[in-house]
């Protein structure tokens, strides 16, 4: 079972995806933990490309290349192998970042997006997504307090354009409701942890 985690930044999800796969772990479920971009060498190498771009940075497009082949390597040498194996796999973002990051608020379109998702991936999905919702502006002002010096953006960008990815994610969710579940990120850890596992236990049992 392939469970992503998805939302803006701020959201949470790193902390919840590692909570998660420790429940998951000491029930005596074989998890994988993993994260996008990243999760092998090669995909970990193109995340410094992604987080650290040499000269002037990235444009949307090849930005989101640089995102397909980083999760090409990812689905073939992480994912895939470990559902084939059986066990199952928890993913700090997945594809629907990127329809809603690149795809979304940086208009290079849906359809581009699953076009080279599928060339790259396959098209995998997951059977169920976790989406950490956040207001943008919260988030700001908390970053801001965190780090000091951050000025109107998170990340080097604009407030509309977290808007438009937290939009584009909700979007996103609406299409296929059965395969989401729309958790509120703001609530405290622990309770976002208990809405989480109380979405994923029922699958454990099935
Ligand atoms: O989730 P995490 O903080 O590790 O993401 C790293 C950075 O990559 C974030 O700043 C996020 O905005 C960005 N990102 C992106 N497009 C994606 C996935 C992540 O711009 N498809």
């Amino acid at each position: 079972c392939f469970i992503a985690l998805e939302g803006g930044e701020g959201a949470g999800k790193s902390t919840q995806a590692r909570l998660l796969a420790d429940a998951m772990i000491s029930r005596g479920t074989d998890v994988v933990l993993t994260r996008e971009p990243g999760g092998t060498p090669g995909a970990e190498a193109i995340r410094e490309l992604l987080l650290h771009p040499p000269g002037e940075g990235w444009k949307a497009e090849a930005e989101a290349l640089l995102f397909a082949a980083a999760r090409s390597d990812h689905v073939a040498r992480l994912i895939r192998p470990a559902l084939d194996a059986g066990k199952w796999v928890i993913c700090d973002r997945f594809v629907d970042s990127s329809r809603a990051y690149q795809g979304g608020a940086g208009g290079i379109g849906d359809e581009a997006v699953k076009t080279l998702h599928k060339i790259g991936s396959g098209g995998l999905t997951p059977d169920i997504t976790i989406l950490l919702t956040v207001d943008p502006a919260a988030v700001t002002r908390r970053l801001k307090v965190r780090d000091g010096d951050r000025s109107d953006a998170i990340g080097g960008r604009s407030i509309a354009y977290h808007a438009a990815v937290a939009e584009t994610f909700g979007r996103i969710a609406a299409e296929n409701p059965d395969a989401f579940a729309i958790i509120d990120g703001s609530a405290s850890p622990d309770e976002v942890h208990a809405r989480i596992l109380s979405v994923i236990e029922p699958l454990i049992e099935r």
